[in-house]
C-alpha cells in the first residue's frame, strides 16, 4: 500500500484502526483522528491535503537543525549503502559510532568521556540506571540503589525511565510505577510557591528538601539525583537562579550521583551543545540525551558517562563486565546522521544562532502576558511555554475537561501554526533555524 494511492480519509480511518499513538486520548482520538503529515522542510510540515504548518514544536523537541536537508538524506543513505548495520558487541565496531563517541567526548563537559549508546532518551535513561547500580555495587555499595527525581519531571516512557519521572498527569491509577528505591521531591516552580516568598527563600526550601530527603533514605541508599536543567514535557519550568549549582553541591556532599537528562536541553536548544555547564556550572557525572543529537533524522540517544564511573567499572584485574546494550546500541546509520547534524550545526554556527534569536523569541512570547488568560510565559531561548489560567490572580487552573491547552493548539493549528498542548499549557521548541519572522507569526497567531 502506498500513501498516495490513498484518500486522506481513507489514511485516517486506517491510522485510527491500526496505529496506537503515544497519549492517544481514545475517545478523543475516534472522534478527530490524527493529521497526516506528508512533507517536512526546515520549520514546516505539509499535511496531505497540501496545508503547510508553521511546526514551533519542533516535531517533538527535537527538529533542531530544520527537516529535509538533502545533506542528512545523503549521509544516511550513503551509511545505508555501505554498511545499514554492524554488531555493536565488543569485538566489532563501525567508523560511525567510534567517531561519535569521540566526538561526543569533546563536545561534553567535563571528564564525561565515554558513552552508551541507546535508541532514544528512555533507553538512555534506563540505562544510566543500570550504570550506576553496577558502578555502585562494583564499588561494594551494595545498599545505594535509590533514586531522588523531581515532581512534574519527565524522563521517559519504558517502566523504569517513567517511574522515575514525576508528572501527576503520566502516573494514572491503571498502571503501575516502581516506587520501593524512586523518590520524588517539590519541582522547582517559583511561579507556584506559597504567595509572599521570595526567590532567594523559595530556593532554600528546596535545597533543604533535597538535604532532607538524602538523610530520610541514609546518604549511604542514595544512589543518583536525577534532573532535566530545564523541565520539557512538565511545562518549560526553569528553576531558581542557583538551583543547579547548589543541588550539585548538595550531591556531592553525600556522594549521590548527579545525572543530567538532556535529552531535549542539549545539541543547541538553550544555545550549547550542552547546557549542564556552559548554562547552569554544573559538571554531573552522567549525562543522557537524544533528540536533538540527530535532530530527529534517526532515533538515538545516549548516555555520556565520566572518567570516575568509567575507571571503577573497568578496573583491571576483576573481570569485569558491563552486560548491558541492545542490538542497535552504535547503529551506524545513526550516528552517521548525528555526525553530518553536529557538522551542519557547526558549519552553520547554529548555536551563536540561537543565542541572537533566542531572546527575541522569549521577548516576544512574554509580550502575551497581557492576555487575560496568560498566567505566564516562561521558557529560555528555544524553549517556551505559556501557562493558561483562569484567574491571573489566584492563578487558578481552568477545568480539564476545556482542555484548555489542546483548544488553542487546535486553533492555531486552523491558522498554519502547531503548538504541543499539554493540559492546561501549550510548548514550543522550534527548529534553532527560525527566523525573526517567523517568531512574530507564532506570537501574532497565538494572539489571534
Ligand atoms: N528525557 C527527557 C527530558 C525527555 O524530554 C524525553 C522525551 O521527551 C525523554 C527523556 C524520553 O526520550 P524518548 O522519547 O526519545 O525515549
Amino acid at each position: 500500500m502506498n500513501n498516495t494511492t490513498l484518500t486522506t480519509s481513507a489514511l485516517v480511518e486506517l491510522d485510527k484502526q491500526h496505529f496506537t499513538h503515544p497519549w492517544t486520548v481514545f475517545d478523543v482520538y475516534q472522534q478527530q483522528g490524527a493529521l497526516p503529515i506528508a512533507e517536512a522542510k526546515g520549520c514546516y510540515i505539509t499535511d496531505s491535503n497540501g496545508k503547510r504548518y508553521l511546526d514551533a514544536v519542533g516535531g517533538l523537541w527535537c527538529t533542531n537543525i530544520g527537516l529535509g536537508r538533502t545533506e542528512m538524506a545523503d549521509a544516511i543513505a550513503e551509511q545505508c549503502r555501505q554498511m545499514a548495520f554492524a554488531n555493536p558487541f565488543v569485538d566489532m565496531t563501525n567508523i560511525p559510532a567510534t567517531q561519535l563517541a569521540a566526538k561526543l567526548a569533546e563536545l561534553a563537559p567535563g571528564d564525561l568521556n565515554h558513552t552508551i549508546f541507546t535508541c532514544g532518551g528512555s533507553t538512555a535513561v534506563d540505562s544510566s540506571y543500570r550504570l550506576i547500580q553496577y558502578y555502585q555495587n562494583c564499588r561494594g555499595k551494595h545498599d545505594k540503589k535509590h533514586i531522588i527525581s523531581r515532581n512534574n519531571s519527565y524522563h521517559g516512557s519504558t517502566y523504569l525511565s517513567m517511574s522515575i519521572g514525576g508528572k501527576a498527569g503520566d502516573h494514572p491509577v491503571e498502571f503501575d510505577f516502581i516506587s520501593d528505591f524512586i523518590h520524588h521531591i517539590s519541582c522547582p516552580n517559583f511561579y507556584r510557591a506559597a504567595a509572599g516568598m521570595s526567590e532567594a527563600e523559595y530556593l532554600q526550601q528546596l535545597l533543604d528538601e533535597l538535604e532532607q530527603k538524602i538523610l530520610t533514605i541514609g546518604p549511604d541508599k542514595v544512589a543518583a539525583f536525577y534532573a532535566e536543567p530545564i523541565f520539557g514535557a512538565g511545562g518549560v519550568i526553569v528553576p531558581p537562579a542557583g538551583y543547579h549549582q547548589a543541588t550539585w553541591a548538595i550531591c556531592k556532599k553525600y556522594d549521590v550521583l548527579y545525572v543530567s537528562d538532556e535529552v531535549v536541553t542539549s545539541f543547541g536548544r538553550l544555545g550549547h551543545w550542552f547546557a549542564s555547564w556552559d548554562v547552569f556550572g554544573i559538571k554531573p557525572d552522567i549525562i543522557t540525551t537524544a533528540k536533538g543529537i540527530t535532530s530527529g533524522y534517526q532515533p538515538l540517544g545516549a548516555c555520556i558517562y565520566s572518567d570516575r564511573i568509567h575507571q571503577v567499572i573497568s578496573e583491571p584485574g576483576h573481570g569485569r563486565c558491563f552486560a548491558h546494550g541492545f542490538t542497535y546500541s552504535g547503529h551506524p546509520v545513526a550516528c552517521a546522521a548525528a555526525l553530518k547534524n553536529i557538522e551542519i550545526i557547526e558549519r552553520e554556527q547554529l548555536l551563536q544562532r540561537v543565542l541572537d534569536i533566542g531572546p527575541y523569541f522569549q521577548q516576544q512570547m512574554k509580550t502575551l502576558q497581557d492576555l487575560p488568560i496568560v498566567g505566564q510565559v516562561r521558557g529560555q531561548q528555544l524553549m517556551v511555554c505559556v501557562e493558561n489560567v483562569r484567574d491571573k490572580v489566584s492563578k487558578s487552573l481552568f477545568d480539564e475537561e476545556l482542555d484548555i491547552g489542546k483548544r488553542i493548539a487546535d486553533h492555531a493549528e486552523d491558522l498554519g501554526l502547531i503548538v504541543r498542548p499539554i493540559v492546561h499549557l501549550n510548548v514550543m521548541s522550534p527548529p534553532l533555524t527560525i527566523t525573526k519572522d517567523e517568531v512574530d507569526f507564532i506570537v501574532r497567531t497565538l494572539r489571534q
